[in-house]
């Protein structure tokens, strides 16, 4: 009896299951915590690299910018089977269009083959973000430097050669429900008071699939996630 007491006191595996509490890897500490795995990944979110102009969680609004003249260094050509003009003149940042061609293989799948997602507008130069604006409202258009496009970061997608306007639709329904899943996430939902810009069911931005997924599950746009969490506004606004 005694002894048999004392193999389950020095079995790891006894008091594991007597502790009852999981242990689970945190990539930032590089250790295993007892933490649940919603605590973790909120910490994983809370480290991302908000600021670097390479990070694909570089934030962008009227007071967020760019470097001048940034380039991405890791730039490809968007295969023209993924744009909306069979042309071969997007570019794009490379993990983001291998994600891009993951999405739209899976929404193709996903309608049978009867609708084919397609780029419409990836990459911009400063210029010729300064020429959009010329012709369209701050609401609308970013100021050049501060576009998610400049940042290589930005698609503008179609479905069979037609924007994606409506919110309602199925086509935006199914991006809604499972573009996280690819790291995209789309950035302007709530309007101006929140996101700075006027609704843009078409605009799609890669910012990772955690960060997309936590945005996703927790129904927060990212300026709405990055004001709440990141850069408190009650800080910004300490004069008034
Ligand atoms: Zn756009």
């Amino acid at each position: 009896m005694f002894w048999w007491s004392l193999t389950f006191a020095f079995n790891p595996f006894f008091w594991d299951s007597q502790l009852n509490i999981p242990w689970t890897y945190n990539p930032i500490s590089g250790f295993y915590e007892q933490k649940s795995k919603e605590e973790i990944t909120k910490e994983i979110i809370a480290n991302m690299d908000y600021y670097s102009d390479d990070s694909f969680q570089k934030f962008l609004d009227d007071s967020h910018w760019l470097s001048s003249n940034y380039n991405a260094p890791d730039i490809v050509r968007i295969n023209s089977d993924f744009t909306s003009n069979k042309s071969s003149n997007f570019m794009l940042r490379q993990k983001i269009a291998e994600m891009f061609e993951w999405m739209a293989r899976a929404f193709s799948n996903a309608f049978n083959f009867k609708a084919k997602l397609t780029i419409n507008s990836a990459w911009r130069s400063q210029a010729y973000q300064r020429q959009l604006l010329s012709n369209c409202s701050a609401w609308r258009c970013a100021k050049p430097w501060t576009s998610e496009h400049e940042a290589w970061l930005a698609l503008d997608l179609w479905v069979n050669w037609w924007n994606i306007k409506a919110w309602s639709g199925k086509y935006y329904q199914w991006l809604a429900d499972n573009a996280h899943k690819y790291g995209f996430h789309n950035s302007y939902q709530k309007w101006i008071d929140v996101d700075g810009k006027i609704v843009e069911p078409r605009h799609w931005r890669y910012v990772w699939v955690d960060l997309a997924t936590y945005l996703h599950d927790t129904n927060q746009t990212f300026a709405e996630y990055f004001y709440k969490n990141i850069e408190p506004k009650e800080q910004n606004n300490s004069d008034f």
